[in-house]
């Protein structure tokens, strides 16, 4: 059995899988809110020996344990830098010597949204394929390349697709840039546009919907119930991120001309199938080679495919 999971900048997912990758027992938890790297490094320790109790194990018989973690990770020290969405972890965290001693057994570190992709290549959406581009649409919009069967991270920053740039100038970017696809595509900036829209004088039922479910933020749930209620400003906006995700990704796709493009996180898997076909069909105007479009398919492993594809760092 391996332990695998994904560190996410509002919940903590820990999954056991047998040898097949098959998922044995789950566990999330919130992600810690204040503290440090170490109180988050507890938490999902925490998440971790939930799921192995579940399983019939403890943490320390696990045949290694895989983080998919948010930030600059370093893969070979194990260290993971700059993850902003998490509590107190703008510098340097060695999260797999620290993790590894909570847990007693090896820990093994990636970048969350490459796992997640490198799952739907190995096990999800994308099995058949040698080239794939994962886009994982969330608070922000990540993205995870695998090239010839490989996966490509550059020099450690490769696939960024939330930042390439859809309009020059255009509307502000949680990055603190202008015009990246994530300033209009990602939950985050979404959220952002409805309420200005709402300061404005503009009817919603967005809120009222987050309201109604003890919620603090626009999630991914609230805005599926508000596009189920028509409500027009929901409507509209989510329009607008869709085009914004046929721009963005079709001139990802004019540059690497991959087979499948496949579509996850907590708004894509939410909004399913219908969203992304009208994904596919946003980037039609844009792509160079417009008769041979990739496939463009929804993530097969869902909400747990990210703590699933950490679980493979460690096979
Ligand atoms: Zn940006």
């Amino acid at each position: 059995m391996r332990g695998g999971i994904d560190l996410g900048g509002t919940k903590i997912q820990a999954v056991v899988v047998d040898d097949d990758s098959k998922v044995l027992a789950q566990a999330r938890v919130p992600t810690p809110t204040d503290g440090g790297p170490a109180d988050v490094s507890e938490a999902m320790a925490g998440a971790l020996r939930t799921a192995a109790h579940e399983a019939g194990t403890g943490t320390a018989q696990l045949n290694g344990v895989g983080v998919g973690s948010p930030g600059a990770v370093d893969e070979e020290d194990g260290t993971v830098s700059s993850a902003r969405n998490l509590p107190g972890w703008e510098g340097t965290f060695a999260l797999g010597k620290d993790l590894g001693g909570r847990l007693g057994t090896a820990v093994k570190l990636g970048n969350d949204v490459q796992v997640a992709t490198d799952a739907e290549f190995q096990l999800g959406a994308a099995r058949e394929f040698d080239s794939v581009l994962g886009v994982f649409w969330g608070t922000g919009v990540g993205g995870g390349i695998v090239l010839d069967g490989r996966p490509w991270v550059g020099r450690g920053a490769a696939g960024e697709i939330g930042h390439v740039v859809v309009r020059r100038g255009g509307a502000q970017c949680p990055c603190g840039r202008r015009g990246c696809m994530e300033a209009y595509a990602g939950r985050g900036a979404m959220e952002a546009y409805a309420r200005r829209r709402q300061a404005r004088g503009e009817h919603t039922v967005l809120f009222d919907i987050m309201r109604k479910r003890g919620r603090e933020r626009l999630t991914s749930g609230v805005w599926a119930r508000a596009l189920r209620a028509e409500d027009p400003m929901a409507v509209s906006i989510v329009a607008r991120a869709i085009r914004a995700l046929g721009a963005g990704v079709a001139s990802a796709q004019n540059l690497l001309d991959v087979e499948a493009v496949i579509i996850g996180g907590g708004l894509g898997v939410r909004l399913g199938e219908p969203y992304a076909a009208r994904i596919a069909a946003a980037m039609q105007p844009h792509l160079f080679l417009n008769m041979q479009p990739p496939t463009v398919r929804l993530a097969a492993l869902g909400d747990l495919g990210g703590a699933v594809g950490a679980a493979l760092l460690a096979a």
